[in-house]
């Protein structure tokens, strides 16, 4: 039995700033490697607060969790940077591509921003994901050139560059038009099938919810359900 990805253990999550607020209550989920979760529920229920858990973006009030078999509550600022960078992608429902970048240097600036100029291997790799996504004529354009829907096949480009283990993604889909939702959505399952990518992939949208592996729904702060379709 291979370790899960990431484990959340007993997450509670209280802010404290202005009127104190529990967000999350008891939340535990473990991803196993290669696993698409999508995670539903209603707006304010506490799906980002999650996801910034898992993407070591902010730490629970209490329970642990537990990232490449270490405790993220036992790492310095620079490690959690490191787990972050080696083990995660990052998807979100705007894609925050940098307007004065083409497609390719957007894709890259991960890498550069870690002062790790690409190599052939990622190059190809990354030049395949393009190919991939439909988006190899317009590698050299910059983001304006392209549709919402192309931009944001760039940003998964961008989440997949360095082969993360578990991509994070917060209504991926949420800006798009429901044929360009359902090509978007698609691409994401068919590459983290090929490339044994798990997922975290918050939707709103029941319809994309039933071709996923497992669909964990949260209410008020709580899992209140795991269902495999
Ligand atoms: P969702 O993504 O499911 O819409 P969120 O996780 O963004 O929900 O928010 C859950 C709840 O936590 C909401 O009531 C929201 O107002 C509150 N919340 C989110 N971030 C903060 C914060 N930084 N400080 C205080 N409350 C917050
Ligand atoms: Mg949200």
């Amino acid at each position: 039995m291979n370790d899960p990805v990431i484990s959340l253990r007993g997450i509670d999550k209280i802010y404290t700033q202005g009127v104190r607020a529990q967000v999350l209550f008891e939340v535990n989920l473990d991803i196993a490697a290669g696993e698409f979760v999508a995670l539903v529920g209603a707006s304010g229920s506490g799906k980002s607060t999650m996801l910034n858990m898992v993407g070591l973006l902010d730490t629970p009030s209490a329970g642990q969790v537990l990232i490449a078999g270490r405790d993220a509550a036992t790492l310095d600022e620079d490690e959690r940077s490191r787990l972050r960078r080696e083990h995660l992608g990052f998807i979100f429902q705007s894609h925050y591509l940098l307007p004065d970048f083409n497609i390719m240097e957007n894709v890259f600036l991960p890498c550069r921003l870690r002062g790790d100029p690409p190599s052939g291997e990622s190059w190809t790799r990354v030049e395949g994901l393009i190919e991939t996504v439909g988006l190899s004529e317009h590698r050299h354009k910059r983001p304006h050139q392209l549709s919402g829907g192309q931009q944001q096949r760039a940003a998964i480009v961008r989440a997949l560059a360095n082969q993360p283990r578990l991509v994070l993604a917060d209504e991926p889909t949420g800006n798009l038009d429901s044929q360009t939702r359902d090509i978007v959505f698609k691409l994401m399952r068919d590459l983290s099938r090929r490339q044994g990518q798990a997922f975290l992939m918050v939707t709103h949208d029941a319809s994309l919810a039933t071709e996923v592996d497992r669909v964990v729904t949260i209410r008020d702060g709580r899992i209140v359900d795991e269902n495999r379709p």
